[in-house]
C-alpha cells in the first residue's frame, strides 16, 4: 500500500479510522479521486495528510527524543530511516540532506539536538549509489558561471563513500559545540540489500 493509492476523503477516514479498515475505502470512489487526479504532487500530499491526521490520535510526547539519539542520513529517496532501523515515531532526530554530510548547519542541529534536546548518540548513514558521487566540484563552477554567483556553500562532493563516513565521523568528534562525541558511528546503507555496514572509524 503506499500513501497515495488510496484517496479518501477525511470525512471517510474518520468514518472508517475505528475499524483500522485498509482495504475497504480504496475501493469506494470518491469526490477526491478526480481531484487527485488533476492535482500537483503537493496537492496529493495534503490529500494523503487528511487521512494521516483522521487517524491520528496525540502520542502525547515532549520533544525530546526517546532513545537520546540523532541520526544524520543522506535524503536519498530509496532510504527509509524509520524502517530500516525500526524507530518509531518519537525514538530520534533525523537530520538529512545530500549526501548525509556533517556540514556546519548539520553541526548546528547537533548542538541543539545534544544541549537541548538531550541526545547523546550520534548514527551516520551514508549509502550505496549516491548521486553526491556522481557530482564534482565542477559542479559549483558551473553555478557560478550560470547565475553569476558563487554559492557560500561547498558542494561536498564525494569519491569514495567510506572516507566520506570517515570525515563525516571526525567532524562530529572534534566539534567543540557538541557536549557528547564519544559515541559516534557511521554506516552505509546498501540501497540493494537494505543492510547497513559499519565503517571503521580509522
Ligand atoms: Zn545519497
Amino acid at each position: 500500500m503506499t500513501a497515495f493509492s488510496r484517496p479518501r476523503t477525511a470525512t471517510e477516514s474518520q468514518v472508517t479510522s475505528n475499524v483500522m479498515s485498509m482495504t475497504t475505502p480504496a475501493s469506494v470512489p470518491t469526490e477526491s479521486q478526480g481531484a487527485i487526479r488533476g492535482g500537483t504532487v503537493t496537492d496529493r500530499l495534503v490529500e494523503a495528510n487528511e487521512r494521516y491526521a483522521a487517524a491520528f490520535t496525540d502520542p502525547g510526547m515532549d520533544a525530546h527524543p526517546v532513545l537520546h539519539v540523532a541520526v544524520v542520513a543522506c535524503m536519498d529517496a530509496r532510504l527509509d530511516l524509520h524502517q530500516a532501523l525500526g524507530l518509531e515515531l518519537g525514538d530520534c532526530h533525523t537530520i538529512r540532506n545530500a549526501g548525509g554530510v556533517v556540514t556546519d548547519d548539520v553541526i548546528r542541529s547537533l548542538t541543539i539536538s545534544q544541549r537541548a534536546l538531550g541526545t547523546r548518540s550520534v548514527v551516520l548513514i551514508h549509502h550505496t549509489g549516491c548521486g553526491m558521487e556522481a557530482v564534482t566540484e565542477d559542479f559549483r563552477h558551473d553555478l557560478e558561471m550560470e547565475v553569476g554567483q558563487r554559492p557560500a556553500w561547498a558542494v561536498e562532493a564525494f569519491r569514495d563513500v567510506e572516507q566520506d563516513v570517515r570525515q563525516s565521523m571526525q567532524r562530529v568528534r572534534t566539534s567543540p559545540f557538541l557536549l557528547h562525541r564519544d559515541d559516534v558511528r557511521g554506516f552505509v546503507f546498501d540501497v540493494k540489500t537494505g543492510l547497513l555496514r559499519e565503517i571503521d572509524p580509522e
